[in-house]
């Protein structure tokens, strides 16, 4: 039996078929590679193509056996979605589309899927908690919550068992330096401070320092990759076990803001990061932190890399060694 990991090449996707791996599981990717890198596949065997391609999905369905799904194929940048929202329902609903009832046709019916914390938009009371309301300020965060909704009445009408994981701010690299994140372009804070630390940019610009927080920016709920791949593991093994669909938020239960973020940054890799504030980035909420205590409690999740130092020090320690990430 094998896991199907579509979107398996990216920065989430790679980590967690490394852990899957090292757990002994047989795992197949699949990936069109628009921002995957074949590198991070580390000689896992691969299919390269679209979830549109059916053709495409009826044969990797048919070649391999599959009892699971874990779908990553996504596109993921929020500001792109305001500009560009049709490409979003495209890519991301008609593509979990086509997979699904592919998935139905060929009697795979276990699915985990990659959502988000921008399933909630601006939230009501912190921490999140998965019973929230969900009204998202953005096409990312609908489009997913779409799927959410799709996956749903798809186990109402055909039995299909999902798992939803709610990501909050994934952070961090393989502990043993093996893979890392490489995203272009960079938007995520972590990554960026870190080019600044390696001179790759002139300085940090700090998005908005007046939110009504202690220091003024943005309050985020940072949570190791590996972890993220460890409950993706869980949340198979959940469906294999119990044949029952649920939704749990993946974050650490607390928030850094964006200047301990860089204070963090600035102590791990002992260098002088530049830092500006400029205006606030539209559609950051001030403060997003997760409750994850279902994910504890159900799927027996036990984040093994809890402290922002150590998720800052993973991921300094591959940018460090790739400096052009997997283009070396
Ligand atoms: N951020 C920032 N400067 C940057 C990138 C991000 O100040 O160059 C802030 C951003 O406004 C947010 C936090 O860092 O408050 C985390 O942003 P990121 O894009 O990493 O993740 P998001 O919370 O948007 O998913």
């Amino acid at each position: 039996m094998a896991i199907l990991v579509t979107g398996g090449a990216g920065y989430i996707g790679s980590h967690t078929v490394l852990y899957l791996k090292e757990q002994g599981e047989e795992v197949i990717v699949l990936d069109n590679f628009t921002k995957g890198h074949k590198a991070a596949l580390l000689e896992t065997p691969y299919y390269e193509g679209n979830l549109h391609d059916e053709a495409l999905l009826d044969k990797v369905f048919t070649e391999n056996t599959i009892d699971a799904v874990i779908h990553f194929a996504a596109s993921s940048l929020v500001g792109e979605s305001v500009t560009d929202p049709l490409s979003y329902y495209e890519n991301n609903v008609m593509g979990t589309f086509h997979l699904v009832k592919k998935m139905v046709a060929h009697d795979v019916r276990r699915i985990v899927f990659s959502s988000t914390a921008a399933t909630y938009g601006e939230p009501e009371s912190t921490p999140i908690k998965e019973d929230d309301p969900t009204i998202p300020t953005n096409p990312y965060g609908e489009t997913k919550l779409a799927i959410e909704n799709m996956l749903k009445w798809s186990d109402q009408a055909y039995g299909l068992k999902s798992v939803c994981l709610r990501y909050f701010n994934a952070a961090g690299a393989d502990p043993e330096g093996r893979i890392g994140e490489d995203h272009d372009p960079e938007t995520h804070l972590i990554p960026i401070v870190l080019q600044v630390a390696l001179e790759q940019r002139e300085f940090l610009k700090i998005f908005g320092d007046d939110y009504n927080t202690e220091d003024g920016t943005c309050i985020r709920d940072y949570i190791h990759v590996m972890d993220l791949a460890q409950a993706h593991y869980l949340a198979v093994k959940k469906l294999r076990e119990t044949e029952e669909s649920s939704i749990y938020n993946l974050g650490n239960g607390q928030g850094f803001s964006v200047r301990e973020v860089l204070e963090t940054c600035r102590q791990v890799t002992g260098r002088i990061i530049e830092a500006k504030v400029a205006p606030r980035r539209m559609g950051d909420p001030a403060i997003l932190i997760a409750s994850s205590k279902k994910a504890k409690q159900e799927l027996g999740w036990t984040p093994q890399y809890a402290a922002l130092e150590t998720m800052v020090q993973h991921a300094w320690n591959w940018h460090v060694n790739h400096e052009n990430g997997f283009n070396e």
